[in-house]
């Protein structure tokens, strides 16, 4: 055989190839990719709400996040605020029942899954986080040393590392976690650790809130 003849055989060869490719390639990748969106369809809402009700804090792969809600600048003033309005107190400090293995180490606010909640005053975020029988939960470093908590949300609106004005909405309120129905449970501590809770209503009436 000549170079020649040889050579064109394989650009013959390799152009049958191609067209090969091209007849199959594109339509199996959108096939492929028809396939997967369908799938993705079917998968996402009835996983996600089975995985929300069993385990919120891991719904989508991560806590429930929303963007950080426009309003208050951060300050550093000393007004402070109850951590939700239209509540009504339920479960108080220290009370004692089956649902708690110690005592109750916060105070329990009684509102409608989906209540904007508030910073009780102004700080830094310490703690945003997700799972165990806090849920979703949000921990406040204020500048006179204590720390605040909101427990069992269905939405994280900030990030550790924020500063936070006083009343500033923080996330929503919700039945994330161990609980027995919507509510908002709100702890004051002298360490970001449980252990160290105080009664959160007698400290808010020491600074001007009567709830
Ligand atoms: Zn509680």
């Amino acid at each position: 055989m000549r170079p020649g003849a040889a050579a064109r055989g394989a650009v013959l060869l390799c152009s049958v190839l191609l067209a090969g490719l091209l007849a199959t390639h594109p339509e199996s990748a959108a096939e492929r990719h028809t396939a997967h969106a369908q799938r993705d369809t079917l998968r996402a809402a009835p996983v996600a709400a089975a995985r929300q009700a069993a385990n919120p804090a891991r719904a989508g792969g991560g806590c429930p996040r929303g963007s950080f809600p426009a309003g208050k600048r951060p300050s550093s003033d000393e007004r402070w605020y109850p951590p939700v309005k239209g509540y009504k107190l339920t479960a108080r400090f220290a009370s004692s029942g089956e649902r708690w293995s110690h005592r109750h180490t916060g105070q329990d606010f009684a509102v409608k899954s989906g209540t904007p909640v508030r910073s009780v005053g102004a700080g830094t975020v310490v703690r945003s986080s997700c799972g165990g029988s806090f849920g979703n939960q949000i921990v406040v470093r204020h500048a006179n040393g204590f720390y605040t908590q909101y427990a069992h949300l269905s939405l994280l609106q900030v990030r550790k590392g924020r500063r936070v004005a006083p009343g500033q909405q923080i996330g929503l309120s919700g039945n994330s976690g161990n609980t027995t129905g919507p509510h908002l449970h709100f702890e004051v501590r002298r360490t970001p650790n449980p252990e160290s809770a105080t009664n959160p209503v007698a400290w808010l009436r020491h600074r001007g809130v009567s709830l």
